[in-house]
């Protein structure tokens, strides 16, 4: 007997359960007690990018040296901004719903150190996060001879400068999409342990979800937050609106950028605050985030991939470990507690997509690559207000998910750019030559000859993150990355090209 399929029907249907969908479901809840709200995603949450977090609520100690040089990196770091400033209000609203023992606090504090663990990459980053600071008013105080409390690093890898940014902190990501999810479901969300895998539309509105066990779930309104899995999860849906139009803007691919972590015992060492490195070799930097119960997490690894995953490698391992002599020595006889490997989502150009997508009930989160965590409490209220039929609260934005990749420099800078978080790259790992040599700016010198014949083989002419250079320069099929980000960019400027002059 052919079983039939079950059907269930809500008001609204969120498509991941990280900490931006679950964070949208208790924000609807709570504009409307009576909406019936469902998230659907696996429980385990393999991979998710909110169970890896450290996590830190950083906002001027995120900024490079080019953020602010554009439009779309200020309104980013905006953004951010007003996200610390929504976490105290968010969380007690959540606290008060959470019985004493559960109640949770951020802690305040990030030290950001300059040392010459890097390139000059770091001291340009470095600077740059004290001239955000400077102009948009954040406190902060520069550390004496760079001299952080606790710290113990090995000698040749010594703070050359430090400053302390009081306000912007940390808090455990796990705990905190335990506590949503928990005070949500007594509001009434439900939550459902299963996969999407496919869409049924019914006109030209989106009907229902089908998932992996064989259920359907029909809603008025849906949302897609399922992080790095954001944009396999709408190729259909995104392939049938280019056909359909001729040549509808393509939604950009979310890549997975694995990360992976570990918390240990702590060392005695007593720190209280965050203590990181600039953004820095391709990557997110070091960061040393201490935890409420003696255990320090320590981060992270930073690799890009088409497709999210989550194995750990023994580079990734290594790689982590070694770090660690820059912030305490005393870490390695820290007992490990626990591994993470999380996908940070990361669109084309890096910065998050936000919106409705082809259909008036569809609306996609994800794209938040480094700090969707921190990023939340806002990016959730902004997010209902939209499936509620508002203007949401982040005003006018260029983060519109159906757009061009957002051009931030160009393709010389982009090589530039690559070139310098290579180089920072090779002295993080120790990278040693005479003092004479000109090993720096050889390698400078191949990296840009690489990326130059990147560049050519895409066929664009502006600038893209290092990260998604640096993957497509030497991954073992760069050929067929190449050509999917080809074709990607081929759709982009047909759709540009038919598109209604503004
Ligand atoms: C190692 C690491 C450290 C980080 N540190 C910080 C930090 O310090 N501060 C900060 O702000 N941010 C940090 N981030 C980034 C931050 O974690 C992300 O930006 C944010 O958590 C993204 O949340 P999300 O809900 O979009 O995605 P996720 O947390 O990845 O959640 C997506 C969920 O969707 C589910 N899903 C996938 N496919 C489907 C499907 N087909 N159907 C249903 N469900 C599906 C997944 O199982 C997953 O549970 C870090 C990330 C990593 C990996």
């Amino acid at each position: 007997m052919i079983k039939g399929r079950s059907v269930t029907s809500y008001d609204m249907v969120i498509v991941g359960n990280g900490i931006l969908g679950c964070a949208t479901a208790l924000e609807l809840v709570r504009r409307d007690g009576g909406l019936r709200v469902a998230v659907v995603g696996p429980e385990a949450r393999a991979g998710a990018a909110t169970t890896a977090a450290g996590a830190m609520l950083n906002c001027v100690a995120e900024v490079n040296h080019r953020t602010l040089s554009t439009a779309a990196g200020q309104a980013k770091l905006d953004l951010s901004i007003r996200a610390l400033e929504a976490w105290p209000d968010w969380l007690d609203a959540i606290n008060a719903e959470l019985p004493p023992d559960r109640r949770l606090a951020i802690r305040n504090g990030t030290y950001v150190i300059l040392n010459a663990r890097a390139g000059r990459l770091d001291s340009l980053n470095y600077h740059a996060i004290v001239d955000a600071a400077t102009r948009y008013r954040q406190r902060f105080e520069h550390v004496p001879s760079g001299d952080v409390p606790h710290l113990k690093p090995g000698v040749d890898a010594r703070p050359l400068s430090a400053v302390y940014l009081p306000d912007e902190g940390s808090i455990d990501a796990r705990q905190v999409l335990d506590a949503v999810v928990s005070v949500a479901r007594r509001a009434g969300v439900v939550f459902l342990d299963d996969t999407v895998a496919g869409w049924k539309r019914n006109g030209d509105r989106i009907g229902s979800v089908v998932t992996e066990s064989g259920a359907e779930i029909q809603a008025d309104n849906f949302l897609v937050a399922a992080g790095a899995a954001s944009h396999s999860l709408l190729t259909e849906l995104n392939e049938s609106a280019e056909s359909a139009e001729g040549a509808a803007m393509p939604l950009q691919p979310v890549l997975a950028g694995k990360g992976v972590a570990v918390t240990v015992r702590g060392t005695g060492s007593g720190a209280e605050h965050v203590v990181r490195t600039p953004n820095r070799a391709g990557g997110c930097g070091l960061h040393m985030v201490p935890g409420s119960d003696g255990t320090v997490y320590l981060g992270a690894t930073g690799d890009l991939a088409l497709e999210p995953d989550e194995s750990q490698t023994v580079g990734s391992v290594r790689f982590l470990i070694s770090m660690m002599e820059q912030f305490d020595k005393r870490l390695f006889r820290s007992e490990i507690i626990r591994w993470h490997v999380g996908n940070r989502p990361v669109s084309v150009d890096g910065f998050p997509l936000v919106g409705r997508v082809w259909q008036d009930n569809l609306w996609v989160l994800s794209g938040t690559h480094r700090d969707g965590f921190h990023c939340s409490p806002l990016l959730a209220r902004h997010m209902a207000d939209l499936m509620l039929g508002g203007a949401g609260v982040l005003g006018d934005h260029p983060f519109v998910p159906l757009r061009q990749p957002i051009r931030t420099m160009s393709r010389e800078d982009a090589i530039d750019e690559l070139a310098l978080h290579l180089v920072s790259q090779f002295y993080e790992s120790s990278g040693r030559s005479p003092a004479y040599s000109e090993v720096s700016e050889v390698l400078e010198r191949q990296y840009r000859t690489r990326t130059r014949e990147t560049y050519d083989d895409l066929g664009i002419d502006f600038g893209l993150a290092p990260d998604l250079l640096g993957l497509l320069n030497w991954a073992a099929d760069r050929d067929a990355k190449i050509g999917y980000f080809r074709d990607y960019f081929q759709r982009v400027s047909r759709a540009e090209a038919l598109a209604p002059t503004r």
